[in-house]
């Protein structure tokens, strides 16, 4: 049951908007390539046969076309959607992360801060490794152990970014072309600004993790601004992390929750205008615990005791299946729109030259055409009057000679008489 189950899940997943369509746009764009090779072809025949058909600069425009396209082709395969995580250290960024991924891959907790930008993405190879800033070497993350002992070698700095290359076979978020980017804790940066212009432009979601046991700081609301000014109405959610914390004060849950609520709404409607109240309490604001997330789904039975939740684990759970949907429908969603319109509006692009030249020269032809035989029109007339004018000619010959030929009969006649 387990296999079936996990294709099913996968094949209702929201993410495969994204894969889907980007499968159609690689079938179309091929077809745009052969398109574009036949009207090559058939431009190259019409040059040789009469050069005034075709500008010199429109075929060789079009000429430029499969180079464009092949570069096309190769941009969609690899477009993939992009979600950045950031908070401050020791929130649970990493923990989110894991638990998004259903394993372990990111090191988390103590002596293992994130202190540069992870980025989590796909491979197809069977074996996971790193690529650190700089060098082109993949770095074996088996035979190092883990992630983290891979990295502590590393001298890194906060703005750079390490590569992670997991199996898509292994995890289904990467498998659909997700890339997931850790960041370093928002309070050890004094450069966001340059956080953003590098990491951030081509993000499609934005998730905060917020330790339910504090409040959004300056510094991540600041980040937030500076994002929304950069990239016009920017996807963020928001997680209240650590909720299992209130399993100790059962009695404050609820006003606990509305006080963080009051704020996080305030700030994504009133102060950054992303979104209606409605909309962000139900779609972007999630109450969870990222540490029994990981634990309910780590699949290494060796990596941690199937203890460890807290009263109410549930509905926390249950919390972060919705925000992992919410999370899916809006990261494809906007990839889609994003990534693709400009791949389609590329495409269109091409097949109007390309329609446009051919129906140019089949105006063209159809003129010449026109005039050909406008011409030979023209030419059977004058030849019918030539004939006319040859026959009333030979007519008029034969008349003459036979004119002369009686004079001639007469007088020859008359001088016999003499
Ligand atoms: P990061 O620095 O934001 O990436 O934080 P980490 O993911 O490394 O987490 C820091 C510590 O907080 C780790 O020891 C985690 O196990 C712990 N942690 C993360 N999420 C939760 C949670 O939801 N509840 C509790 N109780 N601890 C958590």
């Amino acid at each position: 049951l387990g296999p079936v189950r996990q294709n099913s899940e996968n094949d209702h997943s929201p993410l495969k908007l994204f894969t889907h369509a980007k499968t159609t746009i690689t079938g179309i764009f091929k077809n745009i390539a052969s398109y574009v090779n036949d009207s090559n072809k058939y431009l190259d025949e019409v040059s040789k046969s009469d050069r005034n058909l075709i500008a010199d600069d429109k075929h060789k425009n079009i000429q430029q076309l499969k180079d464009k396209v092949n570069r096309i082709l190769s941009v969609i395969s690899r477009d993939h959607m992009k979600v950045v995580f950031f908070g401050r250290t020791s929130n649970g960024k990493s923990t989110t992360v894991n638990a998004m991924l259903r394993e372990r891959i990111l090191p988390v907790g103590m002596g293992h801060t994130t202190n540069c930008f992870l980025q989590i993405e796909g491979t197809d190879k069977a074996e996971p490794y790193v690529l650190t800033p700089g060098s082109d070497e993949p770095k074996s993350v088996t035979s190092l152990g883990n992630v983290g002992s891979a990295l502590s070698r590393e001298k890194l700095d906060s703005d750079s970014l390490v590569k992670i290359l997991w199996p898509k076979e292994k995890c289904r978020l990467i498998r659909d072309d997700v890339v997931l980017v850790d960041s370093p804790g928002i309070d050890v940066s004094a450069n966001l600004d340059q956080w953003i212009e590098d990491h951030c432009l081509d993000a499609d979601v934005f998730v905060l993790v917020v330790s339910a046991e504090a409040t959004i700081t300056v510094a991540e609301k600041k980040f937030l601004h500076n994002v929304a000014q950069r990239l016009s109405n920017p996807n963020i959610f928001i997680l209240m992390n650590r909720w299992d914390a209130t399993a100790y004060e059962p009695d404050e849950v609820e006003s606990v929750k509305q006080q963080h609520l009051d704020r996080g709404l305030e700030f994504l409607c009133d102060e950054l205008h992303l979104c209606d109240r409605k909309e962000a309490s139900e779609h972007r604001m999630f109450f969870i615990s990222a540490r029994e997330a990981l634990l309910s789904r780590n699949k290494d039975p060796t990596a941690s005791p199937r203890t460890g939740f807290n009263e109410g684990y549930k509905e926390r759970l249950d919390e972060f299946t919705k925000f992992e949907h919410e999370f899916e429908e809006c990261i494809s969603k906007t990839a889609v729109q994003t990534k693709f319109q400009q791949h389609t509006n590329r495409g269109k692009e091409i097949i109007a030259l390309l329609r446009d030249t051919t129906a140019n020269i089949a105006n063209k032809s159809q003129t010449l055409k026109q005039e050909l035989v406008q011409n030979l029109t023209q030419m059977d007339e004058k030849n019918n009057l030539l004939e006319h004018e040859l026959r009333s000619m030979t007519e008029s010959a034969k008349e003459k000679i036979r004119h002369i030929s009686e004079d001639v009969y007469k007088r020859v006649a008359q001088t016999l008489n003499d």
